[in-house]
């Protein structure tokens, strides 16, 4: 198969790098060029594009892994964008956390001209896109996830088919949800309990063999908030994005949700005091500023 790959991100690399070593013949497009080449460096059998519209002439599947839906339209729209030059019958994967309702405008635009539309985004975070074993979450017919699926398998090791266009962008949106949720209640926990007077890593040792666990307790926090390392490999921005997507999402389907929209209103209020570039586990320093108590361990 002929594919393009659109987005060389802290997450598109390692997926378009997969691609790049399997049997399909694959153009990349970044924004930033010098990305696109230092990627076709370390694979010589890789094209590099010089516009959107260019990247995806002639190919089966096109693969787009932008911050949102908006940057998505942008490339199908702007002067030398993607839509003229998609070819009838091939497939938009779009990987990106998108929303819903703009993959199925999306979606409904490209049908006009033969193309189909699956939303695909993506979790399990940096490591398991290296790894290969991403879950992938799926929205579209399911003649056209049937066609995608064996590029997805490339990077994919979990994927399940969603329903129609837009539903794979909606488990990825409350999933996230579930993620800020999760930072920031352990977060608040892990403050209160350090100011009255417990070791923050004595009280993550019980609550991670106690009901009140979760992957943020077991993994993220011990590992980058407590040894206050804090490597970037998924950005704040981008998970307040996704939560305001959910919390949007649960509002237009008449449900309350107090606890989603009050995730995405604290998610946002912590993405504009720390900025584009921290990591989503940074939250926890939000709650610690307005907490007066730092994550750390206190018996080092
Ligand atoms: P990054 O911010 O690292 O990369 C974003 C990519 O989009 C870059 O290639 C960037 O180009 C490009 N881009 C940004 N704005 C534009 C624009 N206006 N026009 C064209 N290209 C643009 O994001 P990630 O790779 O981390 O994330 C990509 C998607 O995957 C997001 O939707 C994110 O929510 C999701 N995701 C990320 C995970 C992670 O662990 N990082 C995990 C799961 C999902 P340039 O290089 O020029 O900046």
């Amino acid at each position: 198969m002929k594919i393009a790959f659109l987005g060389l991100g802290d997450i598109g690399t390692p997926m378009a790098h997969h691609i790049a070593g399997s049997k399909h013949e694959l153009t990349v497009w970044n924004r930033t060029t010098s990305k696109a080449e230092d990627f076709v460096k370390a694979h010589n059998n890789v094209v590099v594009a010089s516009s959107p519209a260019d990247a995806v002439g002639g190919r089966d599947v096109v693969i787009t892994c932008l911050p949102s839906s908006v940057e998505v339209e942008e490339l199908l729209h702007r002067k030398d964008g993607m839509l003229p030059s998609l070819q009838e019958g091939s497939v938009l994967l779009d990987c990106t956390s998108g929303d819903p309702e703009t993959s199925r405008d999306i979606a409904a635009e490209l049908a006009t001209r033969g193309i189909e539309f699956v939303d695909a985004p993506v979790s399990g975070g940096t490591i398991a896109a290296v790894e290969a074993r991403l879950t992938v979450m799926c929205g579209g017919s399911e003649a056209a996830f049937t066609r995608v699926k064996p590029v997805i398998e490339i990077f994919g090791k979990k994927i399940v088919y969603c329903g129609p266009v837009g539903t794979g962008h909606t488990v990825k949106a409350v999933n996230q949800a579930l993620l800020a949720v999760h930072i920031l209640a352990t977060a608040e926990a892990l403050v209160a309990a350090s100011k009255a007077g417990v070791n923050p890593a004595v009280a993550l040792d019980v609550i991670n063999a106690s009901s009140g666990r979760s992957n943020s307790s077991e993994n993220l926090i011990p590992a980058r908030a407590l040894t206050r390392e804090f490597p970037r490999t998924f950005r704040l921005a981008l998970l307040d994005k996704d939560v305001d997507i959910a919390a949007r999402l649960a509002q237009s389907v008449g449900v309350p949700a107090p606890l989603m929209q009050l995730a995405a209103r604290l998610t946002r209020e912590a993405h504009e005091l720390l900025g584009e570039e921290v990591d989503h586990v940074e939250a926890v320093r939000f709650v610690e500023k307005h907490g007066g108590a730092e994550i750390r361990d206190t018996a080092k």
